[in-house]
Formats: C-alpha cells, structure tokens, sequence
C-alpha cells in the first residue's frame, strides 16, 4: 500500500514540478566539416549536460558525397539546435525548417566551423550575421569593424573568412552586460585556437560580444575580429562562437563557460550559471582535463 501511495504522490507531484524545471531539449547537427566532428559532437554535448539545463540529442547526416535529399532532422521538436556542421548543402526544404523554426522563436548555437557552411543560402546567411570561406567575398556583405568604439560594416573588396596562426589570444569582452557576458572578467586568456577573420555576412541584427585583436605577427588581419556573437533573427535568438577549432582549444574553461551561457541565453534569453572559479585571467589560460 505504502508503495502505491508513493507512486500515486509522485504521480500527482511531477506534472507540476515538470513545467518550471524541465530540461531545454538541444539538437546538435553533424555529420560533415572539414573539422573532426566526430571528435567535438560528444565534448560539445558534455558541455552542454554538465550544465543541467540541457538534454541534447545528435542529428548526423549522411557522409560526404551521398544524397542529402532525406536529411530532414525534426528541428521543431527541440528549443535550441548547436550546429557543428560545415559541408555539402541540404535541401532547401531542410534549411529553411531550421531557419523557420529559429525565426519562430528557437535558439541556435553556430559553432566555429558552422560559419564556414551554406554560403549560398541567405536564410542562413541572415541568421549567421558573419561568415567565412566557400568563396564568400564583398558579395556575401561587409566586414564588421571595430572604429572609434563603434562596430561598423565596412563594403571594402575582398575574400571572406581566414586565419592566422594558432596561438593563444586575449579575448575582450564588448558588451559586458550582456546576460551571456556578464560577471566574466573584462579580458581573458583563451588557449591556443585559431582566430577567425575577415568574416563577411549580411550583419543584421547583429551584436558583438567579445572580440580578439588579430596580429599581423601571427599572420593575421590587424583588426579587432568578432569573436563571440548574438543575432536576433526574427523572433529567435543566436549565439555564434568563432572559438573551438579543437579539442585543445575547447578545453579552456572561457570556451566551455561562453558555450554553456552562450546556449542558455539563445534557449531562453536569460542566464542562470554562475561564472566558474576557474575561469582564465587575463594573463593566465585555464584549461580542463580531456573530457
Ligand atoms: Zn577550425
């Protein structure tokens, strides 16, 4: 009887417990990149889990050079949609069902590489703000300039998207009281990763939370490069990181801690995490155990 009256409790308990603390269901896209996604799908999830505010499933589309025609992942059944993918186009159909879907309200987090991806499409274009490679150029929209404190776009001619050498860099935080920034220290030291330039896009909506100044020593571009991102893209809102080239560079506890608020905030516009202890310094990186 006991039993029964537990189970009868718990029953009538959890319908109304569920609502308030139910978990974000999170839908990471994979399946081609020129980077190991293989390898960052699973980190990037564990990130994501650690949190306790996400459970996170895996759409992987078929490999390279196969038909994409039934790639149809079922992004209207998930809050946020992480996308690691960087390859052969989907079918209109299937990039406008996430375009729609984010536009309606969801989240999205654009992953590093994921920027790279579709550059034909200006749906995802529009919801990226800033792309690089797959011949993007003055075309695909301006660079986005820091200049006299002001982010401005800038139509000047050329190619979209490249890096320098991998090193570690100084990420500066821009907009400071942003619910994904805030309490985070004003710079900090991110391990060694590359460091995107030169990114082109239509830069609409489009708000810079963090850069990273680009040396012409480590054959970069001289400019201060969008780094972390927030675009509101209809009623949706996304989070874009250019950081987390690989397993080294997703160690740092700045990359893992601005994935985490970053996806948070693009789910549900506010963010509940505290800044973690070990967060990097402005002179020291801080990096986690393999995950
Ligand atoms: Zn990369």
């Amino acid at each position: 009887m006991a039993r029964w009256g537990a189970a009868l409790l718990l029953f009538l308990l959890v319908p109304a417990v569920t609502p308030a603390g139910a978990p974000i269901k999170a839908l990471i896209v994979d399946g081609q990149n020129n980077h190991d996604w293989k390898a960052t799908t699973p980190v990037l999830k564990k990130f994501l889990e650690e949190t306790k505010l996400f459970t996170v499933d895996v759409a992987t589309s078929p490999p390279a050079k196969s038909d994409l025609s039934a790639f149809k992942p079922d992004f209207a059944a998930y809050r946020i949609i992480v996308l690691n993918y960087n390859g052969a186009p989907w079918p209109d159909a299937t990039i406008h069902a996430l375009t729609s879907h984010v536009r309606a309200g969801a989240g999205a987090v654009i992953y590093h590489a994921a920027d790279n991806a579709f550059p034909e499409s200006p749906e995802y274009n529009e919801m990226i703000a800033l792309g690089g490679w797959g011949n993007r150029d003055e075309k695909s929209g301006p660079y986005m300039r820091l200049r006299d404190g002001k982010f401005v776009a800038d139509m000047a001619p050329g190619r979209g998207g490249s890096h320098g050498m991998r090193h570690p860099f100084l990420v500066t935080v821009r907009e400071p009281n942003h619910p994904t920034m805030k309490g985070l220290p004003n710079a900090w030291m991110h391990a060694q990763d590359e460091l995107y330039d030169r990114l082109r896009g239509p830069v609409r909506n489009l708000t810079v939370l963090a850069t990273a100044f680009s040396d012409p020593q480590t054959k970069g571009s001289g400019e201060h490069e969008p780094m972390l991102m927030t675009i509101s893209y209809g009623k949706g809102r996304v989070f874009h990181t250019t950081l987390g080239h690989d397993l080294v560079a997703m160690k740092c506890v700045g990359f893992i801690t601005t994935l985490q608020r970053g996806a948070e905030w693009a789910a549900t516009g506010k963010v509940t995490q505290k800044v973690p202890p070990d967060f990097p310094t402005a002179d020291k990186v801080s990096a986690r155990e393999a995950p």
